[in-house]
C-alpha cells in the first residue's frame, strides 16, 4: 500500500484556491453519464449527494435509518464554528484553523484544516439560504456563543438542537433532488460490503432490512459518510444504531484505517446511572458558556447536597488551572481534569463519578428566562433523565465516549487508499488530530458534502477510464457470497449468549484499558482478551430468526462482529503510539514536576506529553487477512506555517 496524501505545493493559504483550478472538470453534459453511490445521509452524506445531484450526477443514496433524517446528526446540540467575525472578537480564517490544529494536539494534517476553515464561512451562507433557523440577535444579525478551545465566539446555533435544524436543511435539499429523480434513496438498508473492480471502487452490496434481500448496486465511485465508531465502547452519547461496519469492510476490502485510538471523551455528559443503560447523554459543550464546573475542595463535603457547601469550599478547577480558557478549556482537557478530581476522591453524586456543572451564577447574572431561552431543552432533557432541575442545583456530569478522531484514512481530494472511494464527514479522519474542537464536526461535514467533493469527485471521473461495471460481473458474485457467508454464519451459530451480551463485555474491555487513560500494561491484557472473546462470539452467539425478513437481532449482530475485530485495531494503534495527545492518554507520557515545562509555569503536572520526534505521524493501518497483524503505514505530518509546540490553555 502507498499513501499519497495528495497535498498541493504552495502556499498554505493559497492551496486549495490553486487546487480547484488544477482539479479537471466534467462538463454538465457529461455529468449525467456518472453514478455516483452514497452511503450515509447524515450532514456529510445528504450534503454530498444533493449537491452532487444538483450538479447533474445520478445518485443513489443509502442509510439504514427509516429517513435520511432521523441520520445521528440530527443530535447534535451546541452549534457550528464559522470564522464569520461577526462578533468583531478577533477572529479570522487563520485563527479558527490553528486553533483546530493546536486543539487537535499538533496531530492533523495541516493542509486539510486550512481548507476546512476557508470554506467554514460559505457553510452559514449556504444553510441560511436552506432557511436553518439560526439564533439571531436582537437587531437581527446572526448570533453567536463560545466553544471549548477558543477564545473567541464563532458558533453558530439553533438553540440546543444545531443539527436537527442543519440536517432538516441538507434533508430539504436532498428531497428536491430526490422528486427531481436524480437522487434514488434506499432507506432501511445497510451497507455490508465494498465492490472493488480492476482496483476501483464500484459498487455496494446491501440487505434490506425489511425485507431481508442482498442486492448490489453498481456506481462510477461510492462515497462512504456512516459516522464513527464511538460504540466501540458500548456506552456513548451516540445514537444506538451508530457502528463501525460500512468503514471496517471498506478497510478490509484495502482502505486504509487512520489513527483508530484517537476517541473523544466528552467532559458534560449524564452519569452512567446504571447496568441496564444502552446509551449516554450528552449535555452540550455550549452550557460551559454559562455554566461553571466544581467539585468540593474536602473529600468530606462530598456527600453533602451542593447548597450546603459554601464558596469558600468549593474548587472551580477549571478556573484554577487553566484561567485563561477556564470552562471552556478543550475537551481532552476538561475530561481529563474531571477524572482526575474524582479519583481523588472529590466526585459527588452515586459512586463519586460526577462534577457539578452550576448555573447558579448565570441565573442571577442574566436572570432565569434568558438560560431558559438558550438552553431550555437541554434542562427539560436533564430533567427529564434525572429528575432534577437545574435551574435549582447544579447539573451533574462525567465524561463519556462521543466523538471518533480516527477512521478511513483519505488524502487531500478525500479519496481512500482504495481509488474511486471517497470518505466523507466523521467517518474520516483527517481534520481534527488527536482531539476535535466543539462545533467543528458539524462544520467538517458540511465542508466535505457541500464544498470539497464536489469538486475532487470530478477529478476522479475526469482522470480514469469511465468504467461503471455491470453487476454481473464477478467481483459482485464474490462479495455478495461473502455478505451471504457473514449472514449464515451468524445464524447458523446458535450458541446460549445474546449479542448484547458481548457488546456490552467487548465494550467495558475498550473503556476500561484504552478509555480515558491507556497504559502499555492495560492495553496489552486488552489485547490478549478480545481474540479470546472473539473466538467465544463466533461459536456461542444466540441469533434467533432467519435472514428473509426483518431481523433486528441479525443486523446487531453484523455490526459487533465487526467491533470484535475492530476493538484489536484500535488497541493495537493505542499500544504503539508511545505518547500521549489529545483524547489519547497513554499514563506512561504525562508532564510531571521535573519537565522544565511545569518547572517555568508553562503547563501543568498530569498534563498530556508528546513525542514530536517519534510520532509526527498519521498512523495509517493496513488489513492482512483475518487473525493476522495489521500492518502500520506512516504518513508524516509536515507543518509548513505552525510551530508545533506543548499545548497550554493556562
Ligand atoms: C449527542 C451529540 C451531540 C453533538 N453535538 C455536536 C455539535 O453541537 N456540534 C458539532 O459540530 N458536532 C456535534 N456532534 C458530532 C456530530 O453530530 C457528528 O460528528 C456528525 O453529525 C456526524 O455526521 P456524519 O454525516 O458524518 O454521520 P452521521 O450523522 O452519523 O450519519 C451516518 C449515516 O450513515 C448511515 N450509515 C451508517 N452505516 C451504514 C451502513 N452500513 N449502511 C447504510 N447506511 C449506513 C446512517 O444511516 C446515517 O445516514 C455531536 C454528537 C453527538 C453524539
Amino acid at each position: 500500500m502507498k499513501l499519497d496524501a495528495n497535498i498541493p505545493s504552495g502556499p498554505l493559504a493559497q492551496k486549495w484556491e490553486k487546487h480547484k483550478f488544477d482539479l479537471k472538470l466534467v462538463n454538465p453534459a457529461n455529468k449525467r453519464k456518472f453514478k455516483v453511490i452514497v452511503v450515509g445521509s447524515g450532514l456529510a452524506g445528504s450534503s454530498a449527494a444533493a449537491t452532487l445531484a444538483e450538479l447533474g450526477y445520478n445518485v443513489k443514496c443509502f442509510c439504514y435509518q427509516d429517513s435520511p433524517r432521523r441520520a445521528h446528526s440530527i443530535a447534535a446540540q451546541g452549534g457550528i464554528n464559522a470564522a464569520k467575525n461577526y462578533q468583531n472578537d478577533g477572529d479570522s480564517v487563520h485563527r479558527l484553523f490553528y486553533d483546530t490544529i493546536k486543539g487537535g494536539d499538533f496531530r492533523a494534517r495541516e493542509a486539510n484544516v486550512h481548507r476546512l476553515a476557508e470554506v467554514s464561512g460559505s457553510i452559514i451562507d449556504q444553510c441560511v439560504a436552506q432557511g436553518v433557523p439560526f439564533a439571531r440577535e436582537y437587531g437581527g444579525l446572526l448570533d453567536n456563543r463560545s466553544f471549548g478551545g477558543a477564545q473567541v465566539s464563532r458558533t453558530f446555533y439553533a438553540r440546543g438542537q444545531t443539527g436537527q435544524q442543519l440536517l432538516l436543511g441538507a434533508y430539504s435539499a436532498l428531497s428536491r433532488q430526490i422528486g427531481l429523480g436524480k437522487v434514488e434513496m434506499y432507506p432501511r438498508t445497510e451497507m455490508l460490503d465494498v465492490v472493488m473492480v480492476k482496483g476501483h471502487a464500484k459498487g455496494i452490496i446491501t440487505r434490506n432490512m425489511q425485507t431481508g434481500k442482498i442486492e448490489r448496486h453498481a456506481g462510477d465511485a461510492v462515497i462512504m459518510a456512516t459516522g464513527g465508531y464511538g460504540n466501540v465502547f458500548y456506552l456513548s452519547t451516540n445514537a444506538v444504531g451508530c457502528n463501525v461496519t460500512a468503514t471496517f469492510r471498506a478497510h478490509k476490502r484495502g482502505a486504509a484505517f487512520a489513527n483508530p485510538c484517537y476517541t473523544q471523551i466528552h467532559p458534560t455528559c449524564i452519569p452512567v446511572s446504571g447496568d441496564h443503560q444502552s446509551k449516554l447523554t450528552l449535555m452540550s459543550e455550549s452550557l460551559r458558556n454559562d455554566g461553571r464546573v466544581w467539585v468540593p475542595k474536602n473529600k468530606a463535603d462530598c456527600g453533602k447536597a451542593a447548597h450546603q457547601i459554601s464558596e469558600s469550599d468549593r474548587d472551580y478547577y477549571l478556573e484554577r488551572k487553566y484561567p485563561s480558557f477556564g470552562n471552556l478549556a478543550p475537551r481532552d482537557i476538561a475530561s481529563r481534569a474531571a477524572k482526575e478530581v474524582c479519583d481523588e476522591g472529590r466526585g459527588v453524586g452515586p459512586g463519586g463519578l460526577g462534577v457539578y456543572l452550576d448555573f447558579a451564577d448565570a441565573i442571577q447574572r442574566l436572570g432565569e428566562d434568558m438560560i431558559r431561552e438558550r438552553y431550555g431543552n437541554l434542562f427539560d432533557m436533564y430533567e427529564r433523565i434525572t429528575g432534577e432541575s437545574a435551574y435549582k442545583q447544579p447539573m451533574r456530569i462525567f465524561p463519556a465516549v462521543h466523538y471518533t478522531m480516527g477512521g478511513l484514512w483519505v488524502d487531500y481530494n478525500l479519496m481512500s487508499s482504495m481509488p474511486g472511494l471517497f470518505v466523507l464527514g466523521e467517518a474520516n479522519f483527517s481534520d481534527h488530530g488527536a482531539n476535535r474542537l466543539g462545533a467543528s464536526a458539524l462544520m467538517q461535514g458540511l465542508a466535505d458534502g457541500y464544498f470539497v467533493i464536489p469538486y475532487t469527485i470530478a477529478h476522479y471521473f475526469a482522470s480514469e477510464e469511465k468504467n461503471c461495471p455491470s453487476t454481473d460481473h464477478p467481483a459482485f458474485d464474490e462479495a455478495e457470497a461473502n455478505v451471504r457467508g457473514i449472514v449464515e454464519t451468524l445464524l447458523k451459530a446458535n450458541g446460549k449468549r445474546t449479542v448484547r451480551s458481548f457488546h456490552r463485555e467487548v465494550g467495558k474491555l475498550v473503556w476500561e484499558n484504552c478509555g480515558m487513560a491507556r497504559s502499555k500494561k492495560s492495553l496489552s491484557e486488552a489485547l490478549k482478551r478480545i481474540p479470546e472473546l472473539r473466538a467465544e462470539f463466533w461459536e456461542n452467539v444466540n441469533v434467533p430468526g432467519s435472514g428473509d425478513d426483518m431481523n433486528q437481532a441479525l443486523e446487531y449482530a453484523g455490526r459487533v462482529a465487526d467491533y470484535m475485530e475492530f476493538a484489536e485495531l484500535l488497541c493495537t494503534d493505542a499500544l504503539k503510539r508511545e505518547e500521549s495527545c489529545g483524547g489519547h492518554f497513554r499514563v506512561e507520557h504525562q508532564f510531571t514536576d521535573k519537565d522544565p515545562e511545569v518547572k517555568n509555569g508553562y503547563t501543568n503536572e498530569g498534563e498530556a506529553k508528546r513525542n514530536d520526534d517519534k510520532f509526527a505521524y498519521v498512523a495509517a493501518w493496513e488489513y492482512t487477512g483475518p487473525n493476522k497483524k495489521w500492518k502500520l503505514h506512516k504518513e508524516p505530518l509536515k507543518y509548513e506555517e505552525v510551530k508545533m509546540s506543548t499545548r497550554s490553555y493556562k
